[in-house]
């Protein structure tokens, strides 16, 4: 089973061998893929499991490229994923018409494959930073995503991978409230089935690993809501 803290990338392209080409490299970079091969299909997918990014072809039969952009970009709970935009077209008013749909990138065909896969990057540094990398810091907390370790002022933590997921999650947007669910579905995966009270005994072991010498506790637990960071 793919672990479920790897970025979904969903991939929409109708063509078949420019779909698995992307696909390919995308699996090569060590991110989750899923596939649409048109417009309706990739509505329907974002439905089922909410991709961290979206490839997005413009020339699609049906409901366009254009028109699944801007579908997503006006609703409150997809308004946030990154879209790159793929087209053929280069003239500078479709590039503008692109972007004025609320794409967050465009790259037009051909593309570099190396070039795509650092504006993939690029993206996700900005909406799953823990997921490229990157280091991420909350007070005298600091989380290396690279080489898996998590400090508090001088000391080193010492947590659980589930743990370490938990606090990325976290990390990556501090003060927003999860409820357990969410972090069910980020932290474990939809495809496993765990009972929220789990979370709760995670989230008591983050506590502990947080607070070796009775340091503040920064998770904070919002009653009836879930938990959050800060
Ligand atoms: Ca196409």
């Amino acid at each position: 089973m793919a672990t479920p803290e790897l970025p979904l990338v969903l991939v929409v392209e109708d063509e078949p061998a420019q779909r698995e080409v992307l696909a390919y490299n995308l699996e090569a970079e060590g991110f989750r893929v899923a596939r649409a091969e048109n417009g309706e299909e990739a509505l329907m997918l974002v439905e089922e499991d909410a991709p961290d990014l979206i490839v997005l072809d413009w020339m699609l039969p049906n409901v366009s490229g254009i028109e699944v952009c801007r579908r997503l970009k006006t609703r409150a709970d997809t308004r946030g994923v990154p879209i790159i935009m793929l087209s053929a077209r280069s003239e500078e008013v479709d590039r503008v018409r692109g972007l004025e749909t609320g794409a967050d990138d465009y790259v037009v065909k051909p593309y570099s494959i190396v070039e795509l896969m650092a504006r993939v990057r690029a993206q996700l540094r900005r909406v799953r930073p823990s997921s490229v990398g990157e280091t991420l810091e909350f007070g005298d907390i600091r989380l290396d995503a690279e080489s898996h370790r998590v400090f508090r002022g001088a000391a080193t933590l010492k947590l659980g991978p589930t743990e370490f997921r938990l606090l990325a999650t976290f990390m990556e947007k501090p003060g927003r409230v999860w409820s357990r669910e969410q972090l069910l579905d980020r932290v474990w995966g939809r495809d496993i089935y765990v009972d929220t009270r789990t979370v709760d005994v995670h989230i008591g072991r983050l506590r502990k690993a947080l607070c070796p010498n009775g340091e503040t506790d920064p998770v904070r637990t919002v009653r009836g809501a879930g938990y959050a960071l800060g």
